[in-house]
């Protein structure tokens, strides 16, 4: 013989696939869930805890279902061993078991006994999900019930008529959160309408709670999610102000079995608005604190897809967990996490798994100390998470976080925009010799590109003249004579270009001018044509002194960018003179006249 909850929870357990995961893989529960939700369970029964089921497939296939133990489950399917069509039977039935109570009972004419809901009392889609679901139904009803009743027997409606009420809730209630049990109500029971603390009237409050709280966990639909979390909330509420203390341990353990549909519901809101969800959390965790049960607490946390993480009332809530000595410390609380003190083990684990959706979340709600903790406390690195962190840190001002989260991203990849992402943050910080030097790591992953301005102008006055010669100086080095001449011109140090292009010149016989050469040039011939004619003629000189071919060739390159400048510039006169050495130096060097030529030089 088994026991109706107990059945009831090992069925429920199987629709998720965790009841399933060491029996099958999860993408054989998900085909289970297409077959239930194609209608492909044709016919079942129960027999001694074991659901006999008609699963049409390929053919029709009989399952014979141990809810309590999957393993000795079987299947006349080809598969051998647990399968999709297990899955099936599980979810069909207990999807129509729910509502069993109500489809195969006597009809519940909520109506007649709670009243009709008028036009207006709930929004639309609440009346339009009312009118298919006798469940949503109920909670509406009863959420009215609770919230009204002490103010109508105040206002002269009976007890006798409340009492009516009440039993009509508690039946369906009943008779939605648990299909398939048998409904005993004592007709001499005492009415339920005001919770007066005694063992029947808190059983009744208990019953209805939790018949609320299942609904709300799984049959009612997402439009009346939001609604019914919030009724669900208020009807709590007045169970749980000023408990007596002989209920006190039984008031703990009501919140504790509360702990997962709590979880679900809070999951189950993610649609509402930001200030409800804050408000609904911050709620549901002081009763679930105040129940003293940090580990569901905790799960329901982590329920909100690992989402929230509010270091505040986190901690409120740890604290007063182990301020309780009369309750069994949870062993979650033994040891603690070493960064987060405060965060026990349990939530450790649940940030190993959820870390991305937990940031997301933290990220969402503007939280971005949790979020930071979250990505220091997790398993693996991921750069997209901490550079959005950054930016959204960078966006608030809190550049401590963004600090920590680039630096985490820039140990494992140096980007050019990291770098310069840091840089900014370090310039706001005042710190403007680590904003340079990360702004040269920045240029020298990317030196020549577009976005070169648009860091420049991040930087004060002071760090951009550091930060650009230095800059000049690393692509020098890479021997990128015009971008590094470029940049100085740019920011209109003139002086530091000229002395960058004599010590990009040095040895420059022995190698040809790069592109964009000829525009710094032009730039610098304006300001000092001969000062330029001599650094560039010097190394054309050097170039034909060397001999040979190649050497010349050299020479020829650098005496074309020159004359280019100078023209562009125009300072074409002071081309003649270079012409003229050159043209002297050509006369017993044929081979060098052929190159001058060649390159349009010489006539
Ligand atoms: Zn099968």
């Amino acid at each position: 013989m088994h026991h109706a909850s107990s059945w009831r929870k090992a069925l429920r357990d199987l629709t998720s696939p965790l009841g399933w995961q060491d029996v099958l893989p999860e993408y054989v529960f998900y085909r289970g869930v297409e077959y239930a939700d194609e209608g492909r369970v044709i016919s079942w029964s129960l027999q001694d805890g074991v659901i006999c089921g008609v699963v049409r497939g390929a053919a029709d296939y009989r399952v014979l279902l141990h809810v309590d133990d999957v393993e000795r489950s079987r299947c006349s399917c080809p598969y051998g061993g647990p399968c999709k069509h297990m899955v099936a039977v599980a979810l069909h039935v207990a999807r129509e078991t729910r509502l069993d109570g109500i489809r195969a009972g006597q009809p519940l004419d909520l109506d007649a006994r709670l009243g009709v809901i008028a036009d207006g009392e709930v929004p639309s889609y609440v009346a339009e999900v009312m009118a298919a679901r006798p469940d949503v139904s109920l909670l509406v009803r009863a959420a009215r019930f609770v919230h009204t009743a002490p103010a109508r027997w105040a206002h002269g409606v009976s007890l006798s008529t409340l009492e009516q009420e009440a039993r009509a809730l508690l039946l369906a209630a009943d008779a939605i959160a648990q299909g398939d049990a048998a409904i005993t109500v004592r007709r001499d029971a005492p009415p339920p309408v005001n919770v007066t603390y005694t063992d029947a009237g808190w059983a009744s409050a208990e019953r209805l709670i939790q018949a609320f709280a299942e609904a709300l966990a799984g049959a009612a639909p997402a439009a009346i999610a939001p609604y019914a979390v919030c009724e669900f909330r208020r009807l709590v509420a007045r169970f749980g102000d000023d408990v007596p203390d002989d209920y006190s341990y039984r008031h703990r353990a009501l919140f504790r079995a509360l702990a997962a549909p709590l979880a679900t519901a809070v999951k189950r809101i993610g649609e509402l608005g930001e200030a409800a969800v804050d408000a609904w959390r911050a709620w549901s965790l002081a009763k679930l604190s105040e129940a003293a049960c940090a580990e569901e607490a905790l799960v329901a946390l982590s329920a909100l897809q690992g989402g929230w993480l509010d270091a505040h009332h986190l901690r409120a809530a740890c604290e007063r967990i182990v301020a309780f000595d009369d309750f069994p410390r949870p062993p979650g609380l033994d040891g603690c996490v070493p960064h987060v003190p405060w965060i026990p083990r349990p939530l450790a684990t649940l940030i190993e798994e959820n870390w991305r959706e937990m940031i997301d979340f933290a990220l969402q709600v503007g939280d971005l100390a949790a979020a930071d903790e979250i990505a220091r406390m997790r398993p693996v690195a991921d750069r997209e998470a901490d550079m959005r962190l950054a930016e959204a840190a960078m966006n608030a001002l809190q550049w401590a976080i963004a600090e920590s989260s680039l630096k985490r991203t820039a140990t494992r990849l140096s980007s050019a925009d990291v770098w310069a992402m840091l840089a900014h943050v370090m310039d706001r910080q005042g710190k403007s010799d680590g904003a340079t030097s990360c702004l040269r790591e920045a240029f020298l992953c990317d030196p020549t590109g577009d976005r070169r301005d648009a860091w420049l102008a991040r930087l004060p006055r002071g760090a951009r003249r550091d930060a650009v010669v230095q800059c000049a100086h690393l692509l020098l080095n890479h021997r990128q004579i015009a971008a590094a001449c470029d940049l100085l011109l740019h920011e209109g140090c003139v002086h530091d270009a000229w002395r960058a292009l004599e010590a990009g010149l040095q040895g420059a016989e022995m190698w040809s001018p790069g592109p964009g050469l000829e525009g710094v040039m032009a730039r610098l011939a304006a300001e000092d044509a001969d000062r330029l004619v001599q650094l560039v003629a010097r190394v054309a000189l050097e170039a034909i002194g060397l001999r040979g071919r190649d050497a010349y060739r050299r020479a020829c390159r650098w005496l074309a960018a020159l004359h280019n400048g100078l023209t562009a510039a125009g300072r074409g006169a002071a081309w003649d003179e270079v012409r003229a050495v050159v043209a002297l130096e050509s006369r017993s060097l044929p081979a060098l006249r052929d190159e001058l030529r060649a390159a349009g030089l010489l006539p």
